[in-house]
C-alpha cells in the first residue's frame, strides 16, 4: 500500500485520467476527494471507489477550478471529509479545444488559461500551506507534451500547458527544502473523451472517417498507439509515493516516445 494513510484531492476526477488516478490512489490505500463541474460524474467515480475500496475511501464535490470561491469551498469540504490535508494534490482538470490562431476569441483564450493554468494555481495555493506545515506533500500537475512543444490550432491550450510547467518548476524550487515535491506529467494522446473529441474534430474539419482520424493520431506516437489513463495514473502514483521523494520540478512524458526531452 504505497499511499496508506495518505489523502488526495483530485481535480477533473469525473472521467478519463482523473478517474484512473482516483482508482489507482485508492487501491494503494489513499482516501480520495474528487472534484469536477459535473456533479453526477464525480459522484459516480466516488461511488465506484467506495464500492471497491471501502466506505470511507472517497467523497466528491462539484467544483469549477477556474472559480477561486468554488475552489475554497471544495477544499473546505475536502478537509471536513479527510480530516486535514490533503497530502497529495493532483491538478488534472483541463479543457482542450482547437481554433485557428487568428480566429481565437478572448473567451476561448481565457477559458483555456483560466481552467488549465489559473485553476492549477488556485488549487496549489489552497493545498500547499498545510503540506508545508506538516513537512510532507505532493503536487502532481497533469500538463501535456503540449507543455513542451507547439502544434497548429492549439495555441491557447499549448500556452496554458507551458504555463503549468513554469508554475511547477518555480514552486518546486521554492519548496525544495520543505518535504513537498511538485511535478508535472506530460501525456501524449490518451484514450479518453478528450481524444474522442479531437477525433470528431478532425473528422469534421477534414472529412476523414473516424477510423482514419484515430489512426492519424496514433501515428503521431512512435509506439503508434494511444496512452491509457492507467499509465498516466501509474506515473502520478510514483510521484505521489514515498519512493518519489527525490523527484521534484520535473515534467515527465508518458507519450510513447513522441517528445524526447
Ligand atoms: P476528459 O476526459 O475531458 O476529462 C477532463 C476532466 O476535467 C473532467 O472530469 C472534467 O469535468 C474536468 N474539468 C474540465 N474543466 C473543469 C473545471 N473548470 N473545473 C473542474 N473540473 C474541470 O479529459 P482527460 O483526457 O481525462 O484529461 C485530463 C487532463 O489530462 C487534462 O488536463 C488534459 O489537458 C490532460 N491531457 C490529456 C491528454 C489526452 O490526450 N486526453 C493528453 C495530454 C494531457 P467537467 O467537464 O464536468 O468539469
Amino acid at each position: 500500500m504505497r499511499l496508506a494513510d495518505r489523502t488526495a484531492f483530485i481535480t477533473g476526477g469525473g472521467r478519463g485520467i482523473g478517474r484512473a488516478v482516483a482508482q489507482a490512489f485508492a487501491r494503494e490505500g489513499a482516501r480520495v476527494f474528487v472534484v469536477a463541474r459535473t456533479a453526477s460524474e464525480v459522484e459516480s467515480v466516488a461511488g465506484e471507489v467506495r464500492a471497491e475500496c471501502g466506505e470511507g475511501a472517497a467523497a466528491h464535490a462539484a467544483c469549477d477550478v477556474s472559480d477561486p470561491r468554488s475552489v475554497e469551498e471544495a477544499f473546505a469540504a475536502a478537509r471536513a471529509f479527510l480530516g486535514a490535508g490533503p497530502d497529495v494534490l493532483v491538478n488534472n482538470a483541463g479543457v482542450a479545444d482547437s481554433s485557428k490562431f487568428t480566429e481565437t476569441s478572448d473567451e476561448f483564450w481565457r477559458r483555456h488559461l483560466d481552467i488549465n493554468l489559473t485553476g492549477t494555481f488556485y488549487c496549489m495555493r489552497a493545498a500547499l500551506p498545510p503540506m508545508v506545515e506538516r513537512g510532507w506533500g505532493r503536487v502532481v500537475n497533469v500538463a501535456s507534451v503540449a507543455g513542451k512543444t507547439g502544434a497548429p490550432y492549439v495555441a491557447a491550450y499549448t500556452a496554458s500547458k507551458h504555463g503549468v510547467l513554469g508554475l511547477t518548476r518555480s514552486v518546486a524550487s521554492e519548496l525544495a527544502r520543505t518535504g513537498v515535491t511538485v511535478n508535472a506529467v506530460c501525456p501524449g494522446y490518451v484514450d479518453t473523451d478528450m481524444t474522442a473529441r479531437a477525433v470528431e474534430n478532425i473528422q469534421a474539419k477534414t472529412g476523414r472517417s473516424a477510423v482514419e482520424a484515430l489512426e492519424a493520431i496514433k501515428r503521431m506516437s512512435p509506439q503508434q498507439r494511444l496512452v491509457t489513463p492507467e499509465e498516466v495514473a501509474a506515473l502520478a502514483l510514483l510521484l505521489a509515493s514515498h519512493e518519489g521523494r527525490g523527484i521534484t520540478g520535473q515534467a515527465i512524458n508518458v507519450d510513447g516516445g513522441t517528445v524526447l526531452y
